[in-house]
């Protein structure tokens, strides 16, 4: 599972790669696992967590909102599941009038499956394909160091 969180403050662009196993903190305060250096952001005011291959986000401020999508509001310790893609704001969301108007910092959660296919690798001398997990060929000995490793998804 492999996933990254970017955002955006003043128009410069941050992102952060997910570990995956340990659940992670996002805030403004310099603790946290992912520091969002804004004050529109709460000192703590996420966690996000992997459980089964998907992450969620929970809530963990009082006082500043945090959004899925611009529409749902997670309740303080509310948690919600995150999809490729998912839009976070965090901060305040007015509308006035028909305009929402956002004193926020917008993120991006985006997730990459990796199937559980083994990559494979071409022996440089035999031309045998392996798992990646051999060091020398089965069937010939030679080192795999410098095979040709093929693509994710390479039938043959
Ligand atoms: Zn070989």
């Amino acid at each position: 599972m492999y996933a990254v969180l970017c955002w955006e403050i003043l128009q410069q662009q941050f992102s952060a790669c997910l570990p995956g196993v340990r659940p992670v903190t996002i805030g403004r305060r310099d603790t946290c696992d992912i520091v969002i250096n804004s004050p529109m952001v709460a000192a703590e005011q996420a966690q996000l967590f992997c459980r089964n291959d998907r992450y969620y986000i929970r809530q963990l401020s009082r006082n500043v909102p945090l959004w899925l999508q611009n529409e749902y509001e997670l309740p303080y310790r509310g948690t919600v599941a995150l999809r490729d893609g998912a839009q976070l704001t965090i901060g305040t969301v007015r509308t006035i009038g028909s305009v929402r108007t956002l004193g926020t910092v917008r993120l991006e959660y985006r997730s990459m499956q990796i199937k559980a296919v083994p990559r494979k690798i071409r022996c440089s001398h035999c031309e045998n394909l392996l798992d990646v997990t051999h060091e020398n060929c089965i069937w010939c000995g030679t080192s795999l160091a410098f095979g040709e490793l093929l693509p994710l998804h390479a039938s043959t």
